[in-house]
């Protein structure tokens, strides 16, 4: 899954190193920073929020405290962006009428409302049509040579097509996995819109999880609709398209297993008309972006970069929240994530400019809003990028570092540059953490934005929790001598690319397979927090959601699961494919270590919705 690390040293970051471990500036302390920002008054920090507002002062006010200025040409540090911050369904409605059918006394008319949900990206409109009944919808690309393709016998141009949600149930593992990866409802849309049709259905299946149901409004960035019209309806609503001598179960049964040459079919005599309509609710959130300029001629070398995202969920009411039920709507206070990635790039700011050596490279200190919600500051920040992308060197990520644990500190990324594992080596002889180099850049954070713009870069992580996106991720818990170690460390890791006359290559990662897909395939949840920090083999917990499916199964912090459904579980990957095979209220067997004991007992999933 690897790219080739090229063992190559760039000699101007050791001599750097070399000369930077002599005078160390007084110490600063993140606490004051994590305190405050984690602080009831901030009331989570979401993206858009006051409580937002006032950390953006908050970090601007210590920027400028440091010595940061505003970037070349502006006025103050604020860049805000605009973003969808929900949407709603504003009054989605359809019809369905049936031509009459004399000859089989088959009455016609309007059955009447049916209830609609528009999906999240869908477009406004107003359509009718014919029906086609397209199976599962899934179309799978001829790359993956599987002869998969929900439309090959259909013609769905200018109609309306139906599909199921989801990906057929029986289907074998293999298939299933497969299938699961293209199931996305976006995915959906896209393959029923390039094929011409007007507006897509969706059902959810009587044999699948949340049946018949209509599909929950979760939450979507979407600016703007995905080109084409997008509604789940009721089971009973597809139903009546289908008329009552078809029965959706037993349709359904069909495909379900998954083969691929059970076709679909135009649904005869009836005509849809739907009018969708969703308000996106759009707010302002700002990135706040300094830099500590250059003491030194430069000749116009790139900037180095370090960051953070400062946003979090507010009261949890947005969908990542995991908080528990009598934890609902409190204020999460995300002091792990992100105050303490925060507080880190403050502090490194300040040692930064407290350095009496001159600095030959601008560093941009940057911290982004709107990353719970799909990395969306940073993305503003590329798309419109203040200093022009090619001029940044090298980017440094902190999320998540206030947990430090047995002195272990996990550095993700690394693949993104054959200089960063020596660099990495030598700047923690210094620091001495126990320190677990990854290479994969394609992480849930701000570093991905980057790596997708070609820019080496790296990200500190000390590992997940319990607490994670829960009300309890709180100030009290953070490991502050922990904290401030990572920043001594961070800064002379930046002095050293700041210093070096080479900046480092990029090398562009190949993304994982396994990675690819995103969460759409998996619909269960076992309420497990795995440990991304140790290398074990099998899936290390650093925890369980409490009453979740892995709690009530007897599993517990520091067990290692190594079999899921008969599935050998060696790392996080295999864990995730796992989840797509495993079906919510079905017991599965997992096989576990404990103590080096090796254990089994029986796992229900929960349905995700
Ligand atoms: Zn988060």
């Amino acid at each position: 899954m690897q790219q080739k690390i090229v063992a190559r040293v760039l000699l101007g970051i050791i001599a750097a190193i070399a000369s930077a471990g002599a005078q160390a500036p007084a110490p600063v302390r993140s606490r004051p920073h994590v305190e405050f920002l984690a602080s009831e008054k901030l009331e989570g920090r979401e993206a858009g929020s006051t409580g937002e507002r006032l950390a953006a002062d908050y970090l601007a006010a210590q920027l400028t405290r440091i010595g940061a200025r505003p970037l070349p040409g502006r006025s103050d540090m604020f860049l805000p962006f605009e973003f969808t911050a929900g949407s709603r369904d504003s009054g989605s409605v359809m019809a369905i009428s049936r031509a009459p059918r004399l000859a089989d006394g088959v009455s016609g008319g309007i059955v009447g409302d049916i209830g609609i949900r528009a999906l999240p990206f869908s477009d406004d409109a107003d359509v009718a049509g014919p029906v086609i009944f397209a199976g599962y919808g899934i179309v799978v690309p001829e790359s993956q040579n599987f002869g998969y393709d929900s439309y090959a016998t259909l013609d769905v141009k200018d109609k309306i097509v139906l599909v199921l949600r989801y990906f057929p149930e029986d289907a074998d593992d293999k298939t299933r996995a497969i299938l699961a990866r293209y199931s996305d409802l976006r995915y959906k849309a896209m393959a029923a819109r390039q094929r011409g049709a007007k507006a897509l259905l969706v059902v959810t299946g009587p044999r699948s999880p949340n049946a018949g149901e209509l599909i929950p409004m979760t939450f979507d960035t979407a600016l703007a609709g995905s080109g084409i019209a997008a509604a789940s309806i009721l089971g009973t609503g597809a139903q009546a398209i289908l008329g009552s001598t078809r029965p959706l179960a037993d349709i359904q049964r069909e495909l379900d297993t998954g083969n691929p040459h059970v076709a679909g079919f135009e649904v005869p005599d009836v005509t849809v008309h739907m009018k969708t309509s969703v308000i996106r609710e759009r707010h302002t959130a700002r990135n706040v972006v300094a830099y500590l300029p250059a003491t030194a001629p430069t000749a116009n070398r790139p900037w180095i970069a370090v960051g953070a995202h400062y946003d979090h969920l507010g009261r949890g009411d947005k969908g990542t929240s995991l908080a528990s039920k009598e934890e609902a709507s409190a204020i999460h206070a995300g002091a792990d994530d992100n105050a303490s990635g925060t507080a880190a790039v403050l502090a490194i700011t300040e040692l930064l400019a407290r350095f009496a050596q001159p600095r030959r490279r601008h560093v941009l200190v940057a911290f982004w809003s709107a990353e719970e919600i799909g990395l969306v500051g940073s993305n503003a920040f590329v798309a419109k990028p203040p200093v022009p992308v090619d001029q940044i060197a090298a980017y440094i990520n902190f999320d998540m570092v206030g947990r430090m644990q047995d002195n272990r500190l996990i550095v993700q990324a690394a693949g993104t540059s054959p200089a960063w594992s020596g660099l990495l080596e030598r700047v923690n002889a210094a620091a001495g953490f126990d320190l677990a180099v990854q290479q994969d850049p394609y992480q849930p954070t701000d570093v991905a934005t980057f790596n997708q713009s070609a820019i080496p870069s790296l990200t500190f992580f000390t590992g997940s929790h319990a607490d994670y996106h829960r009300p309890s991720d709180t100030a009290a818990k953070i490991n502050y001598d922990g904290l401030d170690r990572i920043a001594v460390m961070a800064a002379s890791l930046v002095r050293a690319v700041a210093e070096s006359e080479d900046a480092p290559l990029f090398t562009k990662v190949e993304q994982p397979a396994t990675r690819g897909a995103t969460m759409a395939g998996v619909r269960v949840t076992t309420g497990t927090i795995p440990d991304y920090a140790t290398e074990v083999k099998g899936l290390l917990l650093a925890g369980v959601m409490g009453g979740g499916p892995a709690d009530r199964a007897g599993l517990m912090k520091g067990d290692v699961v190594v079999e899921i459904a008969g599935q050998t579980i060696a790392n996080i990957y295999d864990y995730t494919y796992a989840l797509e095979l495993l079906k919510a209220d079905v017991p599965v067997r997992v096989v576990y270590l404990r103590n080096g004991e090796r254990r089994e007992t029986q796992l229900t999933p929960a349905a995700r919705r």
